[in-house]
């Protein structure tokens, strides 16, 4: 997509600092990273979500995340990742093609995951199961 930021870096046209590339996928490193190491792995084909990207590309970014995670794990001496996915601007996602963010983890690395409702009325959770359950 000739608008698209990551297809312009697929394409070559902007530089990025690649750690893999293979047939389908690329990855390469956040240029403003949340830690040391943290990477982006996207699939070849332009899709603006993960959610519209096909099976196959999505089954292909997974084999490159388990490739080059525990590479990135040993370069950075970290034990732990978070793999984030952002689906659209209210989730965050700034730039609309699919990609997967890995973020190596370390003992008290200062980082904070979303927060949670340890009290959540368990009627409530039943509620949502139902409607969710009316939409699959
Ligand atoms: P999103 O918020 O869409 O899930 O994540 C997009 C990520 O792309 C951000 O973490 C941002 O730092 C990164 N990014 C934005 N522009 C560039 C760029 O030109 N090069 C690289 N390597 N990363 C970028
Ligand atoms: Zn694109």
């Amino acid at each position: 997509m000739t608008d698209c930021l990551f297809c312009k870096i697929i394409k070559g046209e902007i530089p990025c600092i690649k750690v893999y590339e293979d047939e389908k996928t690329i990855a390469f490193l956040d240029i403003m990273p949340t830690v040391e190491g943290h990477c982006l792995v996207l699939p070849k084909k332009h899709e603006e979500t993960i959610l519209k990207s096909s099976p196959e590309d999505i089954k292909a970014v997974f084999e490159t995340i388990k490739t080059i995670s525990p590479a990135i794990m040993k370069a950075t001496n970290s034990q732990g990742l978070n793999l984030n996915i952002n689906i659209n601007k209210q989730a965050g996602q700034a730039v609309m093609h699919t990609h997967v963010h890995l973020i190596p983890r370390k003992d008290n690395d200062g980082l904070k995951l979303w927060p949670q409702d340890k009290n959540y009325p368990k009627d409530k959770l039943e509620a949502t199961a139902v409607k969710i359950k009316e939409y699959i």
